[in-house]
């Protein structure tokens, strides 16, 4: 199929991979519907679905253990002032990356060589130095740090799909503010089936995150799993300490490598610092299970173990009110996205492995090339 010629195309899922592929796409001048719904207001009385994106902080850094990602980010990363433009909404703040563990754990020494093959600018600290440059770090001794100073920091996925969906807009996509309930295809087209209606299409792309299988009716090998985020406020003293904090990966045995945001302001306007890392990988198995999980709130089991690991990890930190927070994330065994076409009309893109929020508008515009048959295998699985 020609790229110079309109095609009437429907992207499913407002979030982060969905919402990159409509801008994408309606700026090549195709006739783009981006399909999905808002944010619930109320996750307990919310009877829809949901997202991965509802937050203010995601990590964004170039490093990556996998060369595939390396690109996918350096690729999103250099369009995100591109992105601000042209929709008026800033999402991004560069205030580096630390990845940090201890100085005999090889995936650390590993971030000092890939870094340095990828050309990815990095400072090395251990011990006292790492605790002179960083003073808010509760301990020190044994551990190695690296510092990402540029093109990393931290996101707001929530602005960044607000940006996509408006960029996509004003390059002429249509907006529909729904669910879609089905998909069926037939030899001249597809129809997305909404509450308002049918939206007709030439081809449609699948990016719904979570929801992705459920709605395709099919299994691509991949399982979404619960997260808990537990979030901290802080009053006026601890945001001015913690001013000069990075974003941190703390590199560890599972269970004891949380990533940490450093303080953000939130739209209750307040500041919160916030960290993940579920010890246990909890699957959600149908529609019904992440309904159920956004619903409950989040573990506090696990927001203990987070507590107990920020309190570890911040010399002295003190904070005013604690909130425990639902997410989910999918996986497959590949540590790729999966990306491609299903049949001669249906495309799939999704599969986030918790860190696809900071190259999402990459792998959104290669779900769009696949709609548009110019990726034709699937990436994973
Ligand atoms: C706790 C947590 C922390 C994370 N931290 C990081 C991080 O630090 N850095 C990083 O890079 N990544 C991070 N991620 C990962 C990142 O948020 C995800 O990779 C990203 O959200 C995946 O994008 P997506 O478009 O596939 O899914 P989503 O962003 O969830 O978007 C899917 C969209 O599809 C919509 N949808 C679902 N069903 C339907 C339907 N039937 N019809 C229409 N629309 C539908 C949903 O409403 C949603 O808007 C984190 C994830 C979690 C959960």
């Amino acid at each position: 199929m020609s790229a110079n010629k309109a095609i009437k195309l429907a992207v499913i899922g407002r979030g982060l991979i969905g919402s990159p592929a409509a801008r994408h796409l309606s700026k090549m001048g195709h006739d783009v519907a981006l399909i999905g719904p808002d944010e619930p207001a109320d996750y307990s009385r919310h009877s829809g679905v949901f997202g991965s994106h509802y937050d203010e902080g995601r990590i964004t850094r170039r490093f990556d253990p996998e060369p595939f990602w390396v690109q996918m980010n350096c690729a999103a990363i250099s369009r995100y002032d591109e992105i601000s433009a042209e929709s008026g909404v800033e999402f991004y703040r560069e205030v580096g990356v630390l990845h940090v563990g201890r100085s005999e754990n090889p995936n650390v020494t590993s971030v000092g060589k890939i870094t340095a093959e990828a050309e990815i600018l990095c400072e090395a600290y251990s011990d006292t130095r790492l605790a002179e440059r960083f003073p808010f770090l509760r301990s020190t001794a044994g551990m190695l740090g690296y510092f990402e100073p540029r093109n990393a920091g931290h996101i707001s996925p929530r602005r960044l799909v607000r940006a996509q969906t408006i960029a996509a807009e004003r390059a002429g996509a249509r907006i529909i503010d729904e669910p879609a309930l089905g998909i069926s295809e037939s030899g001249s087209g597809v129809t997305i089936r909404t509450r308002s209606g049918g939206v007709d299409a030439e081809r449609v792309l699948v990016a719904a995150g979570g929801y992705t299988q459920s709605l395709l009716g099919q299994s691509l090998g991949f399982t979404v799993y619960a997260r808990t985020v537990a979030m901290f406020r802080l009053g006026a003293a601890e945001v001015q300490r913690l001013a000069g904090m990075p974003s941190m990966r703390c590199i560890g045995p599972k269970g004891d490598n949380p990533y940490i945001l450093p303080p953000i302001p939130y739209p209750d306007g307040q500041t919160w610092l916030k960290l993940g890392g579920d010890p246990v990988d909890l699957p959600l198995e149908s529609e019904a299970d992440i309904k159920d999980w956004f619903k409950s709130g989040g573990s506090i089991d696990v927001a203990d173990g987070l507590q107990k690991q920020i309190l570890d990890r911040i010399r002295d930190l003190k904070f005013e009110e604690r909130r425990v927070v639902p997410c989910m994330t999918t996986y497959g065994d590949k540590d790729l996205p999966c990306i491609g076409p299903l049949s001669e009309r249906v495309a799939v893109a999704f599969g986030c492995y918790g860190k696809s929020a900071k190259c999402s508008d990459e792998l959104g515009r290669l779900g769009g090339m696949a709609l548009l048959g110019e990726v034709t295998a699937k990436l994973a699985p």
